[in-house]
């Protein structure tokens, strides 16, 4: 049964805000200066959506935003466990603060997120990690105002390991966002798939659909605001509505979102192929806010291996959706996910898979190297894959796939583009970059302020990126 957070309970989570509001503001007085937060984050879209709230509550409470966490009085790490990398990382970095917290005692450290919904981390966080104030999972977010609350007042260390399998959706929690144009917006969150290499559906609950009318009214706010490009976040958007409404689905949201007046983009991640479907296509291309792009993850080439995955379609059903997908919607941008090396691949599925990408031919794609993670099926899998065999499958599948990505890039040499600017490059202070209407990466010279849409002129092209000069 779905969890949905009454009123009461938020309305307590904000007394408790208010009551942490005051003692921070009174210390801060005190020290003559502003308390300040930081909100280190990892993983997903979905996970920089929930740190945008994180921040948003620490922001009601009375903290200001810090530079760095060398600056904040307290820090939260919100943490990935897609990959085993990322877990490290996310403990690494923890292990960081150990000297912040001598220097400062003062100083709160928790860590939340996806990690820290699975026992054997939490309890590493809890007996490794003695300076760590607080951890829980991604079902207590909504509850961060009494989780500090009790920790100021208490001063017990705090562990809450996520106990409702299926999860909750807690509505109007504040937000601060990192983008004043581009913004996450969560419709749907878990998932009920259970691909056997994927820890999300033991970290992140039941599949559970939020209101329309909840989700609706946040994008009107949002296009108020401003927000030019949003992108609707889901584990698997595909299913939303499901257990919810009979016939209400993700197409409908679409084309209700889509019905908003105002210049805006509507983007969406991620859909599984299984639940894609050629209404959902059809959708896309007769309504005009929403982008061409779609990012359909595949995962793997070979059949057998999509099995074994627990995927539930075949490269051929796929294929048959994309060619769909490009004939209704002509110059699409298609992503995708690929995974090499999952348990029991042979040198023959792999090359089904470089045969998919050529076949196919992805504008870009994500890459991943099989990650063995704890509670799921594929990690007791006996045929595990050598890393070094692991690594070489990875290397050859990024060298095809940067030909593709280079060669598709090439065909937009000369063409003039729609660009939503995000002002200085990283790499380069003398251009700009931004995102084209397909989510292409593109630098360009010119002038255009950040947030604001311009036309640029593709005149050169590199696997991953478009150069050109804004007209
Ligand atoms: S669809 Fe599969 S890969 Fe994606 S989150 Fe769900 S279980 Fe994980």
């Amino acid at each position: 049964m779905i969890n949905r957070i009454s009123e009461q309970e938020l309305q307590k989570q904000k007394e408790y805000a208010a009551r942490v509001r005051a003692a921070v503001q009174t210390a801060a007085f005190e020290r003559g200066g502003p308390y300040k937060f930081c909100v280190v984050t990892y993983g997903c879209q979905q996970n920089e959506a929930d740190s945008e709230r994180l921040a948003g509550m620490l922001f009601d409470m009375g903290y200001e935003k810090a530079d760095s966490e060398e600056d904040a009085d307290i820090i939260l790490v919100n943490t990935c466990a897609v990959r085993e990398h990322a877990e490290k990382r996310a403990l690494s970095v923890t292990g960081q603060y150990k000297h912040l917290k001598e220097k400062n005692p003062r100083l709160m450290i928790g860590v939340c997120g996806c990690m820290v919904s699975q026992e054997h981390r939490l309890d590493d966080i809890k007996f490794r990690y003695p300076y760590v104030d607080f951890a829980f999972g991604t079902s207590y977010l909504w509850q961060l105002p009494s989780i500090i609350y009790d920790r100021m007042k208490k001063k017990k260390r705090l562990f809450l390991l996520d106990t409702e399998d299926d999860g909750n959706i807690a509505e109007d929690l504040p937000v601060l966002r990192q983008c004043s144009y581009r913004a996450w917006l969560s419709v749907m969150y878990g998932c009920n798939n259970f691909c056997t290499y994927c820890v999300v559906p033991h970290v992140r609950g039941r599949e559970r659909s939020r209101y329309k009318e909840d989700i609706i009214k946040e994008a009107k706010e949002l296009v108020a605001d401003g927000v030019k490009d949003i992108t609707l976040l889901g584990q698997n958007v595909n299913s939303y509505g499901r257990g919810l409404y009979d016939d209400y689905g993700f197409p409908e949201l679409l084309r209700d979102i889509n019905e908003i007046d105002g210049d805006f983009t509507i983007r969406f991640m991620t859909s599984h192929p299984k639940d894609a479907t050629k209404k959902l296509i059809d959708t896309m291309a007769c309504c005009e806010k929403i982008a061409p792009q779609l990012h359909l993850p595949l995962q793997a080439g070979s059949d057998r291996v999509l099995q074994r995955m627990n995927r539930h379609y075949t490269l051929d059903s796929y294929k048959e959706l994309v060619s769909y997908a490009r004939e209704k919607i002509p110059g699409i941008t298609l992503t995708s996910d690929i995974m090499v090396g999952f348990p029991g691949e042979t040198e023959e599925d792999f090359e089904q898979t470089l045969k998919a990408l050529t076949d196919i031919k992805y504008d870009m794609v994500y890459s991943f190297i099989y990650s063995r993670r704890k509670n799921t099926p594929a990690a007791e899998y006996e045929d595990q894959i050598p890393e070094d065999v692991k690594g070489e499958r990875f290397r050859r599948m990024l060298e095809v796939q940067s030909d593709i990505g280079l060669k598709i890039n090439e065909g937009y040499i000369g063409k003039t583009v729609r660009v939503l600017c995000d002002g200085e490059s990283k790499n380069d202070p003398d251009t700009l970059s931004g995102r084209t209407d397909g989510g292409k990466n593109i630098c360009f010279t010119g002038k255009c302020p950040a947030g604001e849409y311009t036309q640029v002129k593709v005149t050169a092209a590199r696997p991953f990126v478009l150069m050109g000069e804004e007209i």
